[in-house]
């Protein structure tokens, strides 16, 4: 398992898997992408464009917080053109707990509930869930005794990624997963500008959904990281707004009553 240190895979390094032939690959998935219908600062066409152009990404997924209107105006989009990579729709949820981004899901699923509504909504509806940004303290996130709780229904967990609240705690949830957990480990940027797409991504035995899909089942997905995001072309300007964006995001989503009082909520629940 190489290349947990950013910027140490890059796209030059694909190849076909060595010893499977000329149809075996290992795909590239960065499943962990918001857009402005959250708080992300890229509207659905220019996020499609710039995967297109500027990435080498298989899959992309779409999870907007608690919202999936995101995910479904991008596979919409995407239908409507010529891509040469497929878009998994999904939702970043809130649930009481922190957040889990359920992936593979057609259909809303509630937020601000606790997160066993969460992961048998996504799994009724034949989605997986995986723990973004696991144990951080600096964003809404699964704890260590929730995520030793719920081992059983969590399918992946996200163990590299390269925005800051994400890496405080990347290694120690690594560590936890290899020691007992046993969840896919996977790499999501948790993208909100363009240019850090792809910094971190899923790789994958295949190229489609739906061998990412049986791969994150499967266990067998490895997470890795892509070229480093240059910051300095994103602006301070800009990553101020999408800060401010981002205080508001679940509220706008779910109003700021429910939102203040699911905060309570969680001081009962266990972390
Ligand atoms: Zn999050
Ligand atoms: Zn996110």
């Amino acid at each position: 398992m190489g290349a947990l240190t950013p910027g140490t895979s890059t796209t030059a390094d694909r190849s076909p898997v060595r010893g499977r032939g000329e149809d075996a690959w290992l795909g590239k998935a960065d499943l962990h992408i918001h857009t402005s219908y959250s708080d992300g600062m890229a509207d659905v066409p220019e996020l499609l464009d710039y995967v297109e152009e500027r990435t080498d990404l298989d899959i992309i997924g779409i999870v907007d917080h608690d919202d999936i209107r995101g995910a479904l105006a991008g596979r919409e989009a995407w239908a409507k053109g010529r891509y040469r990579f497929e878009v998994v729709t999904g939702i970043e949820v809130t649930a009481i707990e922190g957040h889990v981004l359920a992936l593979f899901v057609e259909e809303p699923v509630a937020s601000l509930v606790p997160l066993e509504q969460v992961v048998d909504a996504v799994h009724k509806q034949g989605g997986l869930c995986v723990v973004p940004h696991p144990l951080s303290w600096l964003t809404r996130s699964i704890g260590a005794r929730t995520l030793a709780r719920f081992a059983g229904s969590f399918d992946g967990i996200e163990v590299a990624c390269c925005s800051p609240a994400a890496r405080v705690s990347l290694r120690r949830a690594a560590t936890l997963n290899r020691r007992g957990l046993g969840l896919a480990e996977m790499g999501g940027s948790d993208a909100h500008f363009l240019q850090a797409i792809g910094s971190a991504y899923t790789e994958f035995e295949g190229r489609m959904g739906a061998e990412l899909k049986e791969a994150i089942s499967g266990r067998t997905t490895r997470a890795a990281y892509g070229p480093p995001i240059a910051w300095r072309s994103i602006g301070v300007g800009h990553m101020l707004r999408q800060t401010w964006r981002g205080i508001r995001a679940t509220p706008r989503a779910m109003g700021w009553g429910p939102t203040a009082r699911s905060f309570m909520r969680r001081i009962f629940h266990s972390r």
